[in-house]
């Protein structure tokens, strides 16, 4: 069976005792409430993870993941933080290909590949983002741009690697815009980028998690989350209220 994520995106938000706050409040709550083997992933500003690590101990069901890392091992690169330094921390998990990252940083497809390969190779699970912006959708070419940013990125790998990839769907259009996919969008494009991978992978594509992202709410999680092909989510927003983040972690 497809092991079941939530993941919340912070994004660059929250002071250190915001951050501290709400991940006590998260930690309660999600003992308290949450049923089922379902992940739940908290990616924090890089500062933060550490402090929220030690903070979680030894929770067996939340852990911690960073929005980014270097394409490089080590060396001058002011500002950038390794997969090697998040190893060391002990971060299991790492976003790769955020829209955002791919828009403001220009990062492409190619770069995106070394990012995985280098988070595959400590021992980190990549949370790669593919997704289609709002111009591509109008012309109807979204599942061929999403295919495509899928092959470029990790279409590289053999089966073994593959598998430790988590996948998160989330069309540009509905990242921060509160405009959802429909339930019936998601499944569409899930079932077509699981389709993709079978193509080269065969049945391995049915054991690898494929996430929904883009404007995720306590009030529209339950149909996402109940699609075939939809295996959990990429919050961002939302994720910054413990009552809220944990309503959708519910919802699976
Ligand atoms: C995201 O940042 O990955 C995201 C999906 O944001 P939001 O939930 O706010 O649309």
């Amino acid at each position: 069976m497809r092991q079941k994520i939530v993941a919340g995106n912070w994004k660059m938000n929250k002071t250190l005792e915001e951050a501290g706050i709400l991940t006590s409040e998260l930690m309660g709550l999600v003992a308290d409430e949450v049923k089922g083997n379902v992940k739940v992933v908290l990616c924090t500003p890089f500062p933060y993870l550490y402090p929220v690590k030690q903070q979680l101990g030894n929770n067996a069901r939340i852990s911690v993941g960073a929005q980014n890392c270097s394409e490089h091992d080590s060396g001058a690169y002011t500002g950038e933080t390794s997969v090697a330094m998040l190893k060391s921390m002990g971060i299991p998990y790492v976003i790769i290909g955020h829209s955002e990252r791919r828009q403001y940083f220009g990062e492409d497809g190619a770069l995106l590949a070394t990012k995985v390969d280098k988070a595959l190779a400590q021992g980190l699970t990549p949370i790669f983002c593919c997704g289609e912006p709002l111009d591509i959708r109008e012309k109807g070419t979204h599942e061929q741009l999403v295919k495509q940013q899928v092959e470029e990125s990790l279409f590289h790998l053999n089966a073994e690697a593959l598998q430790k990839v988590v996948i998160a769907y989330e069309p540009v259009w509905a990242i921060g815009t509160g405009k959802t996919a429909t339930s019936q969008q998601a499944q569409d494009m899930h079932a077509v980028i699981r389709k993709h991978i079978a193509s080269k992978y065969g049945a391995v594509a049915e054991n690898i998690s494929i996430l929904y992202g883009g404007s995720v709410k306590a009030d529209n999680a339950k149909e996402l989350f109940a699609c075939a092909d939809v295996d959990g989510g990429l919050v961002g927003g939302a994720s910054l209220k413990s009552r809220e983040f944990v309503e959708i972690v519910k919802a699976i």
